[in-house]
């Protein structure tokens, strides 16, 4: 397979715009007769929706939940970057791409990150524009706060509910054109399988989650929004619904996946607290503003908080990182508590738990202003644990939070099936190994707002227009393969639960191939993986019926795909014999167990492709960096 990331030639501050004019057009009269699927309602779906809609194209919009508005996007708490330099402390479109290429350990492209942080500023007016009521100083410019991997405050936030208040802006652009009949709304659906007709993406089928019924739909190009697969770890922040389906599906019919292996670990959500919980709760990036983290100096020190003097207290990412301090990249920040917690400093009951301190920020700051900045997370927090944070430190420990890895595309965010392009975290996108706090509103937003309404026209010039026959032999196919796949797992009828194979699926995962990965460790992964895949499809349990509102068959189908999706990453780490951002491979680290990359080996893309009878084969697409020099990350 050839791939061609389709990057324009030229500077690379110049990039994005020649290719604006070398795209081909769709002239106005021709849009109205082009459907367009989008997958997805989340910050990347809708605004694609609203956008492309808002250009003339007919658009069909689905989603898993009751309302769009319910996509996971809503629970995005901290904030989304741009380079605006409003505090005028040193940032620009440079430093933002900067800080966002190191972040990312040096593993993403140059041009779709320049490009992201260019868009960055217009994506903060066009929100303005949609009502989005972001937080403002007392004049009146927008306020800024800081986030990790950057030295400068541009992080834009609407308390710690950005994302609720960001996804009802978009939904808001999308309601318009639902009301003038550009776009259909179809809520409750699911996307079971994509159809590909002679090598083009044309339509999808999917079960409408209320009836049980497998419904046709065609159209001149796919978008899928389908967010990340966390979820596959079990336990994440991520919420409930959110799965690999779309993607794994598309996958299977050709669309190449790229670095799967490549996880967030979030440094504070709050602790595990029993074998029951089925949910983590993240605690915004953004109280690192404030907050310190620390761990009694001395291991199995059993003493509250409030007792042991200052003294006796490591302060250990300041003491580590005095230049970044608190505020270093989540990858950075997650390692180190699990060294604290490893050397028996943790705190808590489980001893897997640092604090997360405010004592200081209140005496200097005082209550009030702590509370108008953070206190919906505060009062979550209390509301989760018991404890008032006002009062108490925190107790966080890192958990699984988003997927870099995703289905690959080029630069005009179109996947290896022409005609079908990824958006939002459901791409590999932009952030390398690890991506900074902040950073994902923005390339959902970016992606969707400013880059596909460009890119999506470029594909369709091409295209003849007439309606998509959903009678086609492809769509009978794609919906008979659909069928006999919901039939076997519900005639399985074994004794184990869904969730409970889940939760298996989740140890392996989190044990081998979560915070820290290694050679002995993965291979015993791709051993017991394939076991326990095969005892789901033997001894599964699933109550009710297909042809009704079933979660549990819902959930059934998400975590077959999330089992074959597990043994991918598990692959894709150990091929990786580096480590980079997330991926901490622990042969491979520095005297001071940063994470050391292998530029010579593996700097480049790991790029799935799918065999019908044989192990995944990979591709790799080289990073060429002309504009930044490699280096070893330090935020010392
Ligand atoms: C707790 C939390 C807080 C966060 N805070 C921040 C933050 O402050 N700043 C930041 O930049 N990032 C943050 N993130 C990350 C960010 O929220 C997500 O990366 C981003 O919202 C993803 O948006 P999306 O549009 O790509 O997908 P999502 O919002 O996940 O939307 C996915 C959509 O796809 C639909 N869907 C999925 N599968 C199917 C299917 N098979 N068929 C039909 N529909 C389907 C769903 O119904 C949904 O509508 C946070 C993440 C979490 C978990």
């Amino acid at each position: 397979m050839e791939l061609n990331a389709h990057i324009p030639s030229g500077p690379l501050s110049e990039k994005w715009d020649k290719h604006r004019f070398e795209l081909k057009l769709v002239n106005p009269a021709n849009k109205r007769k082009f459907e367009i699927i989008v997958i997805g309602t989340g910050l990347a779906g809708s605004s694609a929706a609203a956008s492309l809609a808002e250009l003339g194209y007919h658009v069909k919009i689905f989603c898993i939940q009751d309302s769009p508005r319910r996509a996971h996007s809503i629970a995005a708490q901290g904030g989304i970057n741009a380079a605006k330099n409003y505090p005028n402390d040193g940032d620009s479109i440079q430093r933002l791409f900067y800080d966002t290429i190191k972040g990312g350990d040096f593993r993403a492209r140059e041009a779709n990150v320049y490009r992201l942080a260019q868009i960055s500023n217009h994506i903060i007016d066009h929100c303005v524009a949609l009502g989005v009521p972001f937080a403002r100083e007392y004049g009146g410019l927008l306020a800024n706060r800081s986030f990790g991997g950057a030295q400068v405050s541009r992080t834009f936030y609407a308390r710690g509910q950005t994302g609720q208040q960001l996804l009802l802006g978009s939904y808001s652009a999308l309601s318009r054109q639902i009301a003038l009949g550009n776009v259909e709304m179809f809520t409750r659906r699911e996307m079971m399988d994509l159809v590909v007709i002679n090598d083009h993406a044309k339509g999808i089928i999917v079960r409408n989650l209320v009836t049980g019924k497998l419904e046709r739909f065609g159209a001149h190009a796919v978008v899928l929004a389908t967010g990340g697969y966390g979820n596959v770890f079990f336990l994440s922040t991520n919420a409930m619904n959110s799965n690999v389906s779309a993607s794994w599906r598309s996958y299977l019919k050709g669309a190449c996946f790229a670095n799967p292996s490549f996880t967030q670990i979030h440094p504070t959500c709050i602790p595990v607290h029993g074998s029951f919980q089925s949910k983590l709760t993240l605690m915004s990036e953004s109280l690192r503003n404030d907050g310190r983290v620390w761990v009694p100096k001395e291991s199995k020190d059993k003493r509250l908080p409030k007792d042991i003097p200052e003294s006796e207290r490591l302060y250990y990412l300041e003491k580590k990182y005095p230049s970044f301090g608190n505020l270093v990249p989540r990858d950075v920040a997650s390692r180190n508590a699990k060294e604290q917690c490893d050397a028996g400093r943790g705190v808590g009951e489980t001893g897997y738990a640092v604090y997360l301190d405010f004592r200081d920020a209140i005496a200097r700051d005082g209550k009030s202003t702590i509370e108008k900045k953070y206190g919906n997370l505060f009062q979550m927090y209390e509301r989760i644990t018991g404890e008032n944070p006002y009062d108490v430190p925190m107790k966080i420990y890192p958990a699984v939070h988003y997927t870099m890895g995703g289905l690959w595309v080029d630069y005009n965010l179109m996947t290896t099936i022409p005609g079908l392009f990824a958006l939002g975290e459901a791409n590999f996108s932009d952030h390398g190994a690890n991506r900074l706090g902040a950073s994902a509103l923005m390339q959902g937003l970016a992606d969707g707002f400013f880059v596909i309404p460009y890119t999506i026209g470029n594909y369709l010039n091409g295209q003849s227009q007439p309606n998509i026959d959903t009678s086609h032999e492809a769509f009978k196919e794609a919906e008979v393969a659909t069928n006999e796949r919901i039939y076997r797992l519900m005639s399985i009828d074994g004794k184990r639960t869904v969730d409970d194979f889940h939760k298996s699926l989740g140890h392996i995962m989190w044990e081998y191939c979560g915070m820290a990965r290694n050679e002995s460790g993965l291979e015993q992964a791709l051993s017991k993986l394939p076991e326990l895949r095969e005892e789901f499809w033997e001894n599964l349990k699933l109550p009710g019926s297909s042809e009704n509102f079933n979660q549990s068959l819902e959930r059934a189908i998400r975590v077959a795909d999330f089992m074959e999706l597990g043994e991918l990453m598990v692959l894709d780490a150990l091929e990786r014999e580096e480590s980079c951002g997330c991926h901490f491979r622990q042969e491979y680290q520095t005297d001071e167990n940063e994470a050391l990359r292998n530029d010579d080996e593996f700097c480049y893309v790991s790029v799935w492709e799918h065999q019908e009878d044989d192990e995944p084969q990979l591709h790799t697409e080289s990073l060429n960096f002309e504009n930044v020099q490699l280096s070893q990350r330090s935020y010392k």
